[in-house]
């Protein structure tokens, strides 16, 4: 079989019907600028062994899973430290060889503090009972239950910043038939996946294949951006089952449901997931790290990240161990051109901004963004004009400034009455609001005061 590569030209817009009279929603994104040239050439480097890691007990949607080691323990690379605590839970492995000094409280990048497994190092990169790797033939023979086992052993959970267990969302509750492997990569200066699809498109392509077994589908998208040419010319070359679908560069594609929308035409409703319109959506990293447990017996220890921004005079793309504070990525990063005034986690849309440079890096980590003093500067709040920019420019067709006024005044019921839990925190309200309102924050908040 051929493979198909079509090309998406759609545009994104509000357009006013004028037998209606009334605007109507088309896909409703927006172009950023990209700023992904400091990393898009940068080849995948190994960041220098870290003398200790802080590897966090909760880096997974769920519960925080249970440590199985005790100060003093001597651990190898690879070894199993925590399991899985609950249904909606995952295995955490050892990212160094080493001993576990402490099990403390230590500064989090999404949840502000929680317990980690401190490691020191030995210095000897010794990695834990050595599994002998699959050939081709062997991974074929798995079956979808034993596929995703390895995958719950390995821990392995969304990389492209959700977290959710894979080996759940490989065992939806509903039958599926499509899946959409989430090559987007939409949010500014993170190229971390763009290398990888470039240095590892057969392994991931690999990888592709057994998720697909899993889920039993036959029909395989690759969703990727049209800023990404020489992926989608490694992909064309290799690919021979699958559809590559190449989506104009607009922010938030990479949204599940957004995803979906403009790869096959579906609309997921308010309140339902992908697997209800029969789609699972996996990201690209995440479908690496399977093919890495399957073929090489790896657990998920360490992740690429793109470590950028204006500050940094060297901005990489690192493959580092999970737990690693991100001051030791940023350092191989240096000199920096300036004093850093904002660290972001993540992408500067949907990223965090962090107190410290002590943050560990977690499975979830995609990037690492410094920005100098101008860049950081917090413009003051004002006033709502009602302009209705946040509500034209919604991709999930949501009345941001009306969530925020429900959300400051506590009226928790009505924030959600106005649907804030569909809100996918995409941040593109905040950016085009002329007022510098904080909805997303406002948002945030009343998306969990609402559910308790
Ligand atoms: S953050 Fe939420 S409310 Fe704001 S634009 Fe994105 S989806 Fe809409
Ligand atoms: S974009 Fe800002 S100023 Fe305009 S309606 Fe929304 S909250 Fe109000």
């Amino acid at each position: 079989m051929k493979s198909r590569i079509i090309t998406n030209s759609s545009r994104n817009s509000w357009k006013f019907d004028k037998n209606s009279w009334k605007f109507v929603f088309k896909k409703n994104m927006i172009k950023l600028k990209e700023h992904k040239h400091a990393t898009e050439n940068k080849k995948i480097e190994k960041l220098p062994l870290p003398s200790k890691v802080y590897i966090p007990l909760s880096q997974a949607l769920g519960k925080a899973s249970a440590p199985c080691v005790q100060i003093g323990d001597p651990v190898l690379i690879g070894q199993k430290i925590a399991v899985s605590s609950a249904t909606i839970s995952s295995n955490i492995h050892s990212s160094i060889s080493g001993k576990v000094s402490a099990i403390q409280d230590w500064p989090h990048s999404v949840l502000g503090e929680t317990r980690a497994i401190v490691i020191e190092s030995d210095g000897l990169e010794e990695r834990g009972e050595k599994k002998e790797q699959r050939i081709e033939k062997e991974a074929d023979k798995l079956t979808p239950e034993q596929i995703r086992n390895i995958i719950f052993e390995a821990g392995i959970v969304g990389m492209g910043g959700a977290s959710f267990p894979t080996h759940i969302k490989l065992n939806p509750p509903k039958p599926v038939d499509t899946l959409i492997i989430n090559c987007a990569e939409c949010e500014p200066y993170l190229t971390c996946d763009y290398r990888l699809m470039l240095e590892k498109t057969r392994e991931i392509l690999q990888g592709i294949s057994l998720a697909a077994k899993c889920l039993g589908v036959k029909k395989i998208y690759i969703a990727i951006e049209d800023n990404k040419p020489e992926a989608i010319k490694q992909f064309g070359a290799q690919v021979s089952e699958f559809v590559i679908k190449i989506l104009k560069s607009q922010y938030p594609q990479g949204g599940e449901k957004q995803l979906i929308k403009n790869v096959l035409g579906k609309e997921v409703p308010s309140g339902k997931l992908p697997f209800d319109v029969g789609v699972v959506v996996h990201n690209v990293g995440t479908i690496y790290a399977i093919y890495e447990a399957v073929y090489l017996n790896k657990p998920l220890y360490e992740r690429l990240v793109s470590v950028t921004g204006s500050c940094i005079s060297n901005p990489k793309n690192l493959l580092a161990p999970i737990g690693t504070p991100i001051k030791e990525l940023i350092n191989f990063c240096s000199p920096l051109k300036h004093e850093s005034a904002k660290i972001i986690i993540g992408g500067p849309m949907m990223g965090i901004a962090q107190w410290t440079d002590e943050v560990p890096l977690i499975k979830s980590t995609t990037g690492v963004i410094l920005f100098n003093e101008k860049e950081a500067k917090a413009r003051e709040e004002e006033a709502c004009i009602r302009c209705g920019a946040c509500i034209s420019n919604c991709p999930m067709r949501l009345m941001p400034c009306l969530i925020n006024l429900s959300s400051e005044k506590e009226m928790w019921q009505e924030a959600k009455a106005y649907n804030a839990l569909d809100c996918i925190e995409c941040g593109l309200c905040n950016y085009v609001c002329p007022a510098n309102r904080m909805l997303v924050q406002s948002i945030k908040r009343a998306k969990l005061e609402a559910v308790k």
